[in-house]
């Protein structure tokens, strides 16, 4: 169902949900992460209030004033002008003048999931409803940038989940994709992510996530495979323990 529409038997139960990420007042947060210890869980692999891990400065982003916002851009400019030095360029010509104020706008578009909050995403689109089958939406167009080169990475994420009286908004699981990915990544991680932030907002039966993903950083440099296609998924739940719901998520995947 959209969240645009609900009907009069859904209900709103976003109250319910203890959502806080944070214990007390000290700004600590808490742990949110299930499943088997990965390489990426020895911290939280997200907190709900949109930072990945508490770092203060996802923080001092999201929360900064217009002068800081100023600011910020200046000092990335600064730096993409250093990098047009470095490679041998001159900033200075005519059509690399605006280059360094262009790049850093563009830096902090495509990174500007460190912004969104998965409390202020989700309110008011997860409704009670007595739907205990399978939700699976396809083909989620994804864009990313790989943390080792900052070289962009891109594709399409599937997710599926099997709700527990609880359903969102559909629109809202590209929201959750989109917040997730516009970040520095790992694809492993990033799948991990958005399955957990289902996990923990609709407390599902199970939760899938699958992307397929091309990575210039492979495509352009390195080994230059320019059809590698990375695929990484995520099961939680019962996705992960019954082969039937499982197989059910994989099947209608794989249907063209
Ligand atoms: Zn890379």
């Amino acid at each position: 169902m959209d969240d645009k529409n609900g009907d009069d038997k859904s209900k709103t139960v976003y109250s319910e949900i203890n959502i806080n990420g944070r214990n007390g007042d000290d700004g600590a947060y808490a742990q949110v992460t299930s499943g088997a210890q990965s390489t990426y869980n020895q911290c939280p692999a997200i907190s709900l209030d949109g930072s990945i891990w508490p770092m203060k400065d996802t923080r001092r982003r999201k929360d900064e004033t217009e002068r800081e916002k100023a600011e910020r851009l200046v000092k990335l400019s600064g730096a993409v002008k250093t990098m047009l030095e470095c490679i041998g360029e001159d900033p200075d010509r005519k059509g690399l003048q605006k280059t360094p104020d262009c790049y850093a706008e563009a830096f902090l578009f495509f990174t500007k999931g460190y912004e969104d909050d998965l409390h202020e995403i989700v309110n008011g689109a997860v409704f009670n409803e007595n739907h205990e089958e399978l939700v699976i939406t396809k083909d989620i167009e994804i864009f990313s940038l790989c943390e080792h080169h900052l070289v962009p990475f891109s594709g399409r994420m599937h997710i599926g989940y099997i709700p527990n009286q609880r359903v969102i908004g559909l629109s809202k699981l590209a929201r959750i994709a989109e917040m997730f990915s516009r970040r520095l990544q790992v694809q492993e991680r990033l799948t991990k992510q958005v399955a957990t932030a289902l996990s923990e907002v609709l407390q599902p039966k199970g939760v899938a996530v699958v992307i397929e993903s091309s990575h210039l950083c492979m495509v352009m440099r390195g080994v230059q495979k320019t059809s590698a296609t990375t695929i990484t998924s995520c099961m939680q739940g019962c996705m992960r323990s019954t082969a039937k719901d499982r197989e059910e998520f994989l099947n209608l995947l794989n249907r063209k």
